[in-house]
């Protein structure tokens, strides 16, 4: 073969930008690079480039469900709802009652993802989050039940993984409710970084019913596992080694995942933690010379080593369903409940919800719920088109559940003494001690922000760079230099464009940006066009500055993910208000949700740009991006009160905003929002009242202010509003337990 011929361009450009690439390239680990490969890039990698074509925003249809998922929430969702009593599970049985197992089983809510050729529903990602948005609005513990076996675990693992052999023992079973599934990485040693893990298997030859057989000797000491102290078959990661080269050469075989009956020989379940106070059946288990052949390993012997990237496979999509959908379930209940309990609840002669310190909190719930819920619906609706979104699911796992924090923070407070007193009345407390659950599983939050959003995102999303580094790992040179070479050139043009971009939108302020529709939203779109700009270029910069040490400046990463994430969240909002066919009165939901999004992305970008380490390269882009400063500024006070108002009557808004969540006339739910239904009529009649500074009923009646009818139907209704605003009270007996405590309260 003729020799390779290097252009001069090739030697004194190219080839010393390769060696400089090489030396600032992060040094990554094979569990690294799989997490980082894993799934697909969608609307995110528009966001990240600069410049998004909206089309593919607008243009994604928004699922809808199918006859039969319908008839499934309104059928057996609504009747299980019906029966979950969360102060029953969480404080008088600290258990998920048998009746509530025996009904999810016969139902299959164990099988929603199993397709239906293996017994399961079936069922679409929408689908299933509007399941578990409605179980999870009547209580966290119930719907954990059903979130485990149908999020990342044995069922899933099976289905993207499993020999047709395991499929078709497998998941007939775990479909209805014969097997109860968990899943085993997380231990002592290894939490965030699960691929630590010191649980080790070695290959060994063993015995299974009488006869010589290929497996593998496992010990193990997992916690926190959910379902782990009642399942049947667990799935347990470990690292497996051939110490004896049964297999090969090869010692250091590599994460591997197995399906493991829990009745087998070593294994030990049962003990519980107790997490948040919550029932769900949650604790370690352990395993002990454990024998299993090679044939329960998941995918067969094949996959040995790779249960990494199985794992964080099955966790791209799976992050964007069950925690987003119970997130929104606890910000619909905190909407719900806060407009009705605002307006109720009188304090100075006065609804609360005519406080503006009560509305600024009504305010950020509101428009919270609907942002987080649009981005909810278009993240589905992108896994249900077959997207894999990794970027954004974890963009979805963190703002979820963190929204879900603020909400229920903000519900708390306007709630006050009635949400602190615990008891079968409190609609929320539950929820609040349930919150550090979301906020810690499937990749905690702190790391989620700092770590994997930017992270992944950068990478994944970026025209290039992903093709440069494995150019730059190429191990024969000249082809190495070869495919760089052509990379660069297209890499430099996209640069300058994206810098030229940001700069001519950074100082016209956005406004001559296109955006893709006319009226209200569009000045929003034009923003989000600016900040998208300004984030390519930014992240250009940072990885060119930083290269490697990037990954370590995870204060500048963490607030690069907020400005992809807040982007994200604004168009989410955007495209939910264009899908519902732009109702007016939603338009200041979605007008504050977006203003909050793009305040908050646009001071990230200038956080970042104070903070970049390189203080000249700072001030540069300063210049270019953000000469006149944060443009974007947060909702001005007449628009958070005007949401504050949607939530804090009863509008059409309300209705729609909440949708989804379990009332019944006699959950406290829905007596609380008849009281509120009722005071709303009557207001007029109070307003008459309040203006002649008349607080009773009956003086109010003596001199002539109000009729006999209203008098009585006012009495009626503040009859309401009391029996709502009680609270539980208990004798000492039943808190310290020595008398079953449920439903033998009283109320004060
Ligand atoms: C109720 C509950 C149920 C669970 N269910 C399961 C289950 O079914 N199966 C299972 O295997 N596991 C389960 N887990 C484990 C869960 O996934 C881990 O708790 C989680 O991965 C975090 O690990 P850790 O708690 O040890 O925190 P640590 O890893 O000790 O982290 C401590 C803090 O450091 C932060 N941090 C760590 N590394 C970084 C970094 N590089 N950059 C920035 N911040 C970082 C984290 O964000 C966190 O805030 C469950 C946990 C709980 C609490």
């Amino acid at each position: 073969m003729a020799a390779h011929q290097e252009s001069f361009r090739q030697r004194y450009l190219t080839r010393p930008l390769l060696d400089w690439v090489r030396s600032v390239l992060p040094a990554m680990s094979e569990t690294e690079r799989e997490a980082l490969a894993a799934g697909t890039v969608w609307f995110d990698a528009e966001l990240m480039r600069g410049n998004p074509d909206f089309s593919k925003l607008l243009d994604m249809p928004i699922p809808r469900l199918s006859d039969e998922e319908q008839a499934f929430l309104d059928g057996p969702v609504e009747e299980l709802c019906r029966v979950i009593d969360d102060w029953q599970i969480t404080f008088a049985e600290r258990d998920i009652p048998k009746a509530i197992w025996d009904f999810v089983k016969a139902q299959g809510f164990l099988g929603l993802i199993i397709p239906r050729e293996y017994g399961g529903k079936g069922f679409s990602s929408t689908a299933n989050s509007e399941i578990v948005m409605k179980i999870a609005s009547r209580g966290p513990s119930a719907a954990v039940t059903v979130i485990v076996p149908n999020s990342l675990g044995p069922g899933e693992l099976l289905m993207l993984f499993g020999t047709d052999k395991q499929k078709s023992h497998w998941l007939p079973r775990l479909a209805d409710g014969r097997e109860i599934p968990a899943f085993g990485l997380t231990s002592l040693d290894a939490g965030s970084d699960a691929a630590s893990m010191t649980d080790h298997a070695i290959v060994a030859w063993g015995e299974v019913n009488g006869k010589k057989t290929l497996g593998m000797r496992i010990n193990w000491s997992k916690r926190y596992i959910s379902l782990g102290p009642i399942c049947t078959v667990l799935g347990l990661a470990f690292k497996l080694t051939d110490p004896d080269h049964i297999l090969g050469d090869e010692e250091d075989l590599g994460i591997t995942l197995a399906l493991i009956p829990t009745t087998t020989k070593g294994v030990s379940i049962g003990r519980r933690h107790y997490p948040g106070m919550q029932a769900f059946p949650n604790g370690p288990n352990t395993g002990t010379d454990v024998f299993v052949p090679m044939d329960w390993i998941i995918g067969g012997q094949d996959r040995i080593g790779q249960g990494w990237r199985m794992l964080v496979t099955a966790l791209a999509a799976g992050r964007g369903v069950m925690l987003p959908a119970m997130s929104v379930a606890g910000m619909k209940v905190a909407a719900f409940s806060t407009g009705a309990y605002g307006r109720i609840r009188e304090q100075f002669n006065l609804p609360v919800s005519r406080f503006e310190g009560v509305q600024e909190a009504a305010a950020r719930i509101a428009s919270d719920t609907y942002k987080i819920d649009a981005a909810r619906r278009l993240t589905l609706a992108a896994l249900d088109a077959g997207e894999k979104p990794a970027v954004l699911t974890a963009v979805m796992k963190y703002h979820a559940t963190e929204a879900m924090r603020r909400a229920t923070n903000d519900a708390m407070d306007v709630h006050s003494g009635k949400a602190v007193i615990d008891g079968p009345r409190n609609y929320l407390s539950s929820a609040y001690r349930a919150i550090p659950i979301a906020i810690t599983v499937e990749g905690a939050n702190i790391m989620t922000r700092s770590l994997m959003i930017y992270g992944q995102g950068s990478i994944r999303c970026h025209p290039f760079i992903q093709e440069e580094i494995d150019a730059a790992q190429m191990a024969d040179d000249d082809e190495a230099v070869e495919a760089f070479d052509k990379l660069l050139y297209r890499h430099a043009g996209y640069t300058f464009m994206t810098l030229l971009r940001a700069a001519w939108r950074g100082w016209t302020f956005g406004l001559l940006a296109r955006a893709p529709v006319e009226g209200r939203e569009a000045p929003h779109y034009r923003q989000i066009k600016r900040l998208s700009a300004a984030l390519a270029i930014v992240s250009e910069f940072s990885m060119v500055t930083m290269g490697g040490a990037l990954k370590r400046k995870e204060m500048i990463s963490a607030r690069l993910g907020d400005i992809l994430s807040h982007l994200y969240l604004a168009c989410a909002a955007l495209k939910r208000f264009a899908d519902t066919g732009r109702p007016a009165e939603d338009w200041p939901l979605c007008d504050h949700a977006v203003r909050t999004s793009l305040n908050a992305a646009d001071e990230a970008l200038k956080e970042v740009i104070d903070n970049f380490p390189m203080r000249l390269v700072g001030w540069y882009l300063r210049l270019k991006v953000q000469p006149f400063g944060v443009v974007c500024s947060k909702p001005r006070d007449r628009l958070a009160q005007r949401v504050s108002d949607t939530i804090s009557e009863p509008t059409a808004a309300r209705d729609r905003l909440t949708q989804g969540i379990y009332v019944a006339a006699d959950i406290e739910l829905g007596k609380l929002d008849h009281a509120f239904r009722l005071m709303a009529e009557l207001e007029p009649v109070k307003a008459v009242m309040r203006k002649a500074r008349v607080r009773s009923v009956d003086e109010a009646r003596r001199q002539g202010l109000i009729t006999g009818n209203e008098a009585a139907r006012l009495t009626e209704a503040m009859e309401l509003v009391r029996e709502v605003s009680k609270v539980d009270d208990f004798s000492p007996e039943e808190l310290t337990g020595r008398k079953p405590a449920a439903r033998k309260s009283r109320a004060a």
